[in-house]
């Protein structure tokens, strides 16, 4: 399971979004101060994690360390 790391740029609000939560979403918005993320930023994102959830599908007996499953996505 990857989680995926955000940051506010408007109010350094710090939130995370599960990868099976973040494929069915239609954007991405602020918990804090609903500042939305751009739509084709957001499509780019959700089409990169798509391709990894499929990856995973696809490869199951594909084991990785913890860290390597994992990894941050700071906007700024
Ligand atoms: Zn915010």
């Amino acid at each position: 399971m990857r989680t995926y790391n955000f940051q506010c740029c408007d109010c350094n609000e710090k939130f995370n979004v599960e990868s099976r939560y973040l494929v069915k979403k239609e954007n991405l918005v602020c918990p804090n101060c609903s500042a939305k993320l751009s739509d084709d930023i957001f499509e780019k994102l959700k089409t990169a994690a798509i391709t990894l959830e499929e990856y995973d599908k696809n490869h199951p007996d594909v084991t990785m360390d913890e860290n390597a499953k994992h990894f941050i996505l700071n906007i700024q």
